[in-house]
């Protein structure tokens, strides 16, 4: 028997989605019976066992954390061991030493540890994020100039790395990209800028969104996997 989380939504098409941490997601128009969509899941149980197969192999690392000296965190792609300071600070602190993430407040909590790491989090996202959005831009602008920069946004999401919503009449194009991207390397973080920047010239994921992208990213379908390695557990 098969397991999944039903979601409905103003859809038209039943969508079947393994996440990252191996369960099913089916996502169903608000009339279709609930008989019609397990039947849809049984008729595709080969095709879900397969995909959960393929995931298999690919270590898992949680974003989420709880924020306890010796536990594991991610930043540009590389492992840190958290470890507290000891001494006794006015101004909180996060630096990065040897193989550690170093947390520096004045109480040793889990809850000061996590605004703090947070905030730090989203302060270098930030920084590294616009840089290479600029590099991107750069890159994808001499090809097509006539587009107009996005605005970027950071934001911490439960389910995708990046969207971007289309221009209007009075705002730019905007772009946001998932915070916890900042965890993974320079290579998968551009793979999503591209992806995004893409969708300037082609709103959906057709044959010509494809040909653009792979233009710009000749192995995107490498790094979008490397990405699976973050799991971000969802609500
Ligand atoms: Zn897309």
């Amino acid at each position: 028997m098969l397991c999944y989380k039903l979601i409905r939504s103003n859809r038209k098409t039943i969508q079947i989605q393994i996440l990252p941490d191996k369960t099913i997601e089916v996502r169903a128009p608000k009339n279709v019976s609930d008989k019609r969509i397990n039947n849809f899941v049984i008729s595709k149980e080969k095709w879900i066992t397969a995909k959960i197969e393929e995931k298999k192999d690919i270590p898992q690392i949680p974003v989420n954390h709880f924020y306890v000296p010796g536990e594991s965190f991610y930043f540009r792609g590389r492992q840190y061991i958290l470890k507290s300071n000891d001494k006794s600070v006015k101004k909180s602190t996060v630096y990065l030493l040897g193989n550690n993430l170093v947390i520096q407040t004045r109480l040793k909590t889990p809850e000061s540890f996590q605004s703090t790491f947070l905030r730090w989090q989203k302060e270098m996202a930030g920084e590294i994020f616009n840089e290479l959005f600029e590099e991107c831009w750069m890159h994808f602008k001499n090809y097509y100039p006539k587009y107009e920069k996005p605005v970027l946004t950071l934001i911490i999401m439960k389910s995708r790395w990046g969207s971007l919503s289309q221009r209007t009449k009075s705002k730019p194009a905007k772009m946001t990209l998932n915070t916890l991207l900042v965890c993974s390397n320079n290579n998968c973080i551009k793979q999503v800028i591209y992806h995004e920047l893409c969708h300037l010239i082609h709103p959906n994921h057709g044959k010509e969104f494809y040909e653009t992208f792979q233009f710009f990213v000749p192995d995107w379908e490498k790094l979008k996997n490397e990405l699976e390695y973050l799991f971000v557990v969802k609500n």
